[in-house]
């Protein structure tokens, strides 16, 4: 890995307007990438546009609904018309949703969750890959969760919508192992993202135990994760099809210490 490996590379990032993403963004950029940074919150994307300026990088703001296919192909075909190409994308936007049980969780919500955590990898992945192959191939790297691997109670719309981006990720990478096109996914565990930060601060007592009960004993910072995902979409992970990494500070070993 070099500190511009990234140069001449086209790079989407969702959900850049904070958080993880904007921590990727920031990463790929400071790699050399043209990174379009695609988000709802177009004032928070303004931001992660400019600190990346800052920094000497080149990044452009794509503001859309991951949710909406339209917004979706038409961000792609964007790309396509100014950039000529696309090497990785990085499908990350998210919500958390509600924290009902099952017999409580409100169906509408349950869909909303799904439909942006979940419908929006298959849309992302859709339009993307045609423009990954003809680019001569590259990268998708999706954001799951721990999620995708417990059964966090109260949390059955976004465990779900997690399980399903494994899924669908595993699916992707058979499809086009063989296409020059790698595809993974990313669990992160617990991770200091501002909406985590401010959680944590309206309820330290529930955060002191959640810090407790990881065995690395605090949340990650979000460029950690960031950093994953980058090393995911590298020419170093040039074998790796297919995986979930799972970046949790050791939250999903089991078991405990005697
Ligand atoms: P965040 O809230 O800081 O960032 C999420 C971004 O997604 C926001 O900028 C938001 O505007 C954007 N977004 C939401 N809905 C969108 C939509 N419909 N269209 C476009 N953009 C939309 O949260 P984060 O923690 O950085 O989350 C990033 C990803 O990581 C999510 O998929 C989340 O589920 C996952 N994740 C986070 C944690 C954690 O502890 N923070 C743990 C595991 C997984």
């Amino acid at each position: 890995m070099t500190a511009n490996d990234f140069n001449h590379k086209v790079v989407l990032v969702t959900g850049a307007a904070s958080g993880i993403g904007r921590e990727a963004a920031r990463a790929f950029a400071a790699r050399g990438a043209l990174v379009y940074a695609a988000d709802l919150n177009e004032h928070g994307l303004a931001e992660t546009v400019d600190l990346i300026a800052e920094l000497g990088g080149k990044a452009r703001a794509l503001p859309l609904d991951v949710g909406n296919e339209q917004d979706v192909a038409g961000a792609v075909a964007q790309i396509g018309r100014e950039a000529g190409a696309l090497h990785v994308a990085f499908n990350n936007a998210g919500i958390t949703g509600q924290a009902h049980r099952i017999e409580d969780y409100p169906t509408a919500d349950f869909d909303r969750v799904i439909a942006i955590n979940l419908r929006s990898v298959f849309l992302g992945m859709k339009h993307q890959l045609p423009l990954l192959r003809q680019s001569g191939g590259g990268a998708i790297v999706n954001t799951a969760s721990v999620a995708a691997l417990t059964g966090p109670g109260g949390m059955s719309a976004y465990a779900a919508s997690k399980h399903g981006v494994h899924g669908l990720t595993r699916v992707a990478a058979m499809e086009n192992a063989a296409h020059q096109v790698r595809v993974n996914a990313l669990a992160p565990g617990w991770t200091e993202t501002p909406m985590v930060a401010a959680a944590s601060a309206q309820n330290p007592a529930f955060a002191a135990l959640a810090a407790n009960a990881i065995p690395a004993k605090r949340g990650a910072h979000p460029g950690e994760i960031a950093a994953a995902a980058v090393w995911l979409a590298s020419d170093a992970a040039s074998y790796v099809m297919g995986q979930m990494l799972v970046v949790d500070g050791g939250m999903t070993i089991g078991g405990f210490e005697i």
